[in-house]
């Protein structure tokens, strides 16, 4: 009863199947194409931006070496040693700024630590702090956001765009807890590792006084009671300060950080 069929309706269904599958191919094959020329310009614009940070830095900043910062050159060696971080060329920026960070494609990356984390941080502190930038070189993560965090900006359908842009963050902030863990290995103190957090949140005012500083902890243990605080913290490239403290003391308490702590001051005592 199907013999009324028009002449060709078969062969023209096939060949309209066979013509969108066509367009599925040359659209998969276009992206890629697309996103892995994006992905090499991304790295040609890294490496620009890399070598133009660097230019202005080695202007403003100070270069820490064994003969300019004797004290300073040897705590990030020991820090790098105890961490496996191999070299690292490291620099103060002027500036009150509390803020560390690093940079760099290729070895030795470079580690910036700006001077108003010295008038603020004690030497253990000091360490957690450098054990965390360190904890971003031994563990790829400076050269990967430079090149991970701009594949981010391929270009993409506005909620796929969002996706990326959130899904990076999520990663942001997870390589920011592992930074911490290196930190504390670092320092081997969790008390110092807790401190440094709690005067890089609470700022000059935490040391003020004793008033200032229960101001500053209070201030931190309510930053997740809000849910508009719960919102930023998804678009940020850091956690708050109390889920930091909070997975750090997780960790400090864990018998795979004593057993690795252990293990780091057996071949490196501080
Ligand atoms: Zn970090």
């Amino acid at each position: 009863m199907t013999s009324y069929r028009y002449p060709g309706e078969q062969i023209i269904l096939a060949l309209t199947l066979f013509l969108v599958l066509a367009v599925i191919a040359v659209t998969a094959v276009a992206t890629l194409c697309g996103s892995a020329l994006f992905v090499m310009v991304m790295l040609v614009v890294s490496f620009v931006l890399n070598r133009s940070h660097h230019n202005e830095l080695i202007e403003s900043a100070h270069p820490v070496t064994p003969q300019t910062e004797p004290a300073l050159a040897n705590l990030v060696g020991d820090c790098a040693a105890r961490l496996q971080a191999g070299p690292v060329g490291t620099f103060v920026a002027p500036g009150n700024i509390l803020n560390a960070y690093t940079f760099g494609l290729v070895k030795p990356q470079i580690l910036v630590v700006y001077a108003g984390v010295f008038r603020i941080m004690d030497a253990d502190e000091l360490r957690f702090i450098i054990g965390h930038e360190l904890g971003h070189v031994s563990l790829g993560h400076t050269w990967l956001n430079s090149l991970v965090g701009g594949m981010a900006g391929i270009p993409s359908p506005y909620l796929a765009a969002v996706v990326l842009y959130f899904a990076f963050r999520w990663w942001n902030r997870s390589c920011e807890y592992s930074a911490d863990r290196a930190g504390l290995l670092a320092c081997g103190k969790p008390e110092k590792a807790a401190s440094a957090l709690i005067k890089l949140a609470g700022g000059a005012s935490a040391l003020r006084s004793a008033q200032g500083w229960q101001q500053a902890l209070h201030q931190i243990e309510a930053e997740d009671d809000h849910l508009e605080n719960n919102l930023r913290a998804m678009l940020s490239t850091h956690p708050m300060t109390v889920r930091r403290l909070d997975a750090l003391r997780r960790y400090a308490a864990s018998p795979e950080y004593h057993r690795l702590q252990d293990q780091i001051n057996h071949v490196h005592p501080i």
